[in-house]
């Protein structure tokens, strides 16, 4: 689908309101995606709420330092009101998954406050570009009468997989939750089971927010959709995504590319838990491509028994790592075995307990693989980076990126995990032995299919850069969005 660029541009700046919603994983792409528009001649409003921006105060300040017309509007978060505890403003702040349903709720009741901020302030918006998991700001456009674009912090790949097995109902026909079935109407064969689809919040009380959620995905309510992707990566299914939905679908990414400066790079959702010097330097005492980087995002949460026999998998498999330990993971059983392990993989380990500089590792060149969860942020983050993947999905649409990254892309090692976890809740055995561990970090860093890998990655990569520069489609689509806004406010 193509669209003309309007010649009645005027002089005044496309005002573009971004609600992300309340989970690392979409408020990230999002501050880069503000950012972004600031610089093509756009004025951005953020929202976001007191709790959440205080994790990204660094990158807030240097906004302001840089004077981009971003404007970070923090709305009181009415996590009382629903009977949480104050300041749950995130998901991965919440105890429980009895508390998402809450969680929600409260997250709705944001639509009045987002209202009467609007109302309030100038310049009035031109357009909202909104998680697809805020329903809600369906009003907030109607409202204003200005169009509302979705962003769901998946590629393209995966939304057209998701579309395609809604608008079949397939999920609807299949009984047997392992049993599985190939996605209709692809060039490639994919084969995914129901257990592995993206399951959009399927705990208790979550009906009629799952309903409306569902419905908003389909964006037959929108104006068109904001990818985190790139033409050349997922050329085909952005194409025919596009085609699926009816609605104009614009790549941009990948939004992690926008961080050039090395202060933005080393502090990117949170302030990490090491000193970014302190990673470097001992990322430089390390030979180039030998190190595996082990982290699974920011919401999935690995049981002690799982820990254990990953670090068993690393040490056997006597490759450098950093491996990335998350806080409400490390349990007293956890750091008393951690104290041994360290002591005896001291000369080739490096544990982050927290919050890792991901980008600024993935772009180190001693980084050779990355063991992850296949978050759609991270597996970008590694392919602009070049680097190869250990594929481990845990739940949301990460078992559709991982055919992508393997089946696709063919620049990743499937470690073999077949069962996905719900949100935050891990199975309580493990599912992943040492020995699958192991194989799959040398089966991705040593041979001939190895370096195979490691040079289409490469490739992959390089056409990443290109497509952020000027000339390139995401750069293109950038400019042509904040004109087509621009228009409108002529
Ligand atoms: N991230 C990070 N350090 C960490 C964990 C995560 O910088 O220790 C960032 C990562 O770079 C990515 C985001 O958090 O931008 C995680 O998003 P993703 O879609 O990969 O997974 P999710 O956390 O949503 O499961």
């Amino acid at each position: 689908m193509s669209i003309q660029i309007p010649s009645n541009v005027s002089n005044t700046k496309p005002h573009f309101v971004l609600v992300p919603f309340m989970v690392q994983g979409r408020m990230i792409p999002m501050v880069d995606m503000a950012r972004l528009l600031a610089s093509h001649g756009a004025i951005v409003t953020l929202i976001t709420t007191p709790a959440n921006a205080a994790r990204i105060g660094l990158t807030i300040d240097k906004v302001k330092q840089s004077g981009l017309p971003v404007n970070f509007v923090c709305l009181r978060f009415p996590s009382m009101e629903v009977g949480l505890p104050d300041g749950s403003e995130n998901i991965d702040m919440l105890s429980s998954l009895d508390q998402v349903k809450n969680f929600i709720d409260a997250v709705c009741m944001l639509r009045d406050p987002l209202i009467l901020h609007l109302r309030a302030h100038k310049p009035p918006p031109t357009c909202i570009i909104s998680d697809s998991n805020h329903y809600w700001t369906r009003d907030v456009a109607e409202e204003f009468k200005i169009p509302r674009l979705l962003f769901n912090g998946f590629g393209c790949f995966s939304l057209l997989c998701i579309h395609k097995v809604r608008e079949h109902k397939i999920e609807e026909k299949i009984v047997d939750e392992n049993e599985p079935f190939v996605v209709p109407g692809l060039q490639t064969m994919v084969e995914i089971t129901k257990a592995q689809m993206p399951g959009n919040f399927s705990m208790p009380g979550m009906d009629k927010h799952r309903e409306e959620i569902i419905a908003n995905e389909m964006a037959s309510s929108s104006d068109g959709v904001v990818v985190n992707s790139f033409d050349d990566l997922e050329t085909i299914y952005c194409e025919k995504y596009q085609n699926a939905i009816g609605k104009k679908v614009w790549t941009i990414g990948p939004l992690s590319l926008s961080n050039g400066d090395f202060g933005d790079i080393a502090a990117r959702g949170n302030k990490a838990s090491i000193d970014a010097d302190r990673c470097l330097s001992w990322l430089d005492s390390m030979k180039p491509s030998s190190v595996v980087y082990v982290n699974f995002g920011s919401l999935a949460h690995t049981i002690p028994l799982q820990l254990i026999e990953i670090g068993l998998g690393l040490e056997a498999s006597y490759c450098p790592f950093i491996w990335v330990i998350k806080d409400g993971e490390r349990t007293s059983e956890v750091e008393e075995w951690l104290s041994e392990f360290e002591k005896r993989t001291r000369d080739r380990g490096l544990i982050i307990r927290g919050w890792a500089p991901q980008v600024l590792i993935l772009s180190h060149p001693a980084v050779g693989g990355f063991m992850t969860h296949c978050g759609w942020n991270s597996t970008l983050e590694s392919v602009s980076a070049g680097v190869p993947m250990i594929t481990w999905p845990h739940f949301a649409e990460q078992f559709l990126n991982e055919k992508l990254i393997v089946e696709v892309l063919r620049i990743g090692v499937p470690v073999g995990v077949k069962s996905p976890t719900v949100l935050g809740v891990t199975p309580s055995d493990v599912s992943v032995k040492k020995k699958c561990v192991e194989k799959a970090v040398r089966s991705l860093l040593e041979g001939e299919e190895a370096k195979d890998r490691r040079k289409r990655a490469k490739e992959i990569a390089e056409k990443a850069r290109k497509t952020v520069k000027e000339g390139g489609s995401s750069y293109e689509n950038l400019t042509q969005l904040v004109q087509v806004m621009n228009a409108r406010t002529a």
